[in-house]
């Protein structure tokens, strides 16, 4: 778990401003990380931090879901006003960032009336606004060993630029994404560093993308994860839904 955490304590997950970004329930990427952690023996919980709390430092998972420019703006002086936390996110937790959570972690955003606002600076990225908006499904070759295709439903206006040192999380093979080409030359979707995920994909991300999920547990426990026994799906189909 994440140094900070205290020795035995359960994975947590935090769940930053579920009441500020949370459209498309890309807060559902909280279930999917406790409940894969939770098949595998491994104790889980999530943790809703809302705009009226002080976030905790010492969670090993954070979440930033997607939300509307207004909404983006207000979560970034949130989160400015609370530097432990991105001290954490930079040197001991993992974050994933979903949409607007991945602009406000850039250098600067812009809307469509031209305002200008400074991002977090945690990311070498800096987000414009296209001519259309970007709906539909977007589709990537994922730059992390091992995870091979990703997918999910992306909705926004802002494209976003990388800095030359700056690594997508994929390369987009249909849908739009970052909507810029990196210095390799293809078109990617994301940002991704060492604790950092950043991605246009809703779905939410980590339940139609469960390698992606078991990579951000991975490295949030630091140590190999055996890939799970599912329940039959069919199986529970009949037993849930179709009863
Ligand atoms: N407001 C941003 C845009 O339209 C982010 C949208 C989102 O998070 N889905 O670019």
């Amino acid at each position: 778990m994440s140094p900070a955490a205290s020795p035995g304590a359960p994975l947590s997950i935090g769940v930053l401003l579920p009441d500020v970004l949370g459209t498309y329930s890309d807060a559902g990427n909280a279930t999917i990380l406790a409940q894969r952690a939770r098949w595998r023996g491994i104790p889980a919980e999530i943790i809703s931090v809302t705009a009226a709390v002080a976030p905790p430092t010492t969670c090993d998972i954070y979440l930033l879901g997607g939300g509307e420019d207004t909404a983006q703006i207000f979560a970034t002086e949130w989160l400015g006003r609370h530097p432990g936390l991105l001290t954490a996110v930079q040197t001991s937790s993992m974050l994933l960032a979903v949409c607007a959570g991945l602009q406000i972690l850039g250098e600067a955003m812009s809307d469509r009336s031209g305002r200008v606002s400074a991002g977090l600076g945690l990311l070498d990225l800096t987000t414009t606004p296209g001519t259309r908006r970007s709906v539909g499904e977007v589709v990537t070759t994922s730059t992390l060993p091992g995870i091979g295709t990703l997918t999910g439903f992306e909705n926004h206006m802002g494209l976003t630029t990388l800095g030359t040192g700056t690594v997508p999380l994929g390369y987009v093979t249909s849908g739009v994404g970052n909507g810029s080409a990196d210095r390799s030359g293809r078109a990617g979707d994301g940002a991704l560093t060492d604790r950092i995920i950043g991605t246009y994909m809703h779905g939410p991300v980590l339940a139609r993308n469960p390698a992606l999920a078991d990579h951000l547990l991975e490295r949030a426990t630091g140590g190999h994860l055996e890939p799970l026994e599912l329940p039959d799906q069919a199986a529970l189909r009949r037993q849930y839904i179709d009863a």
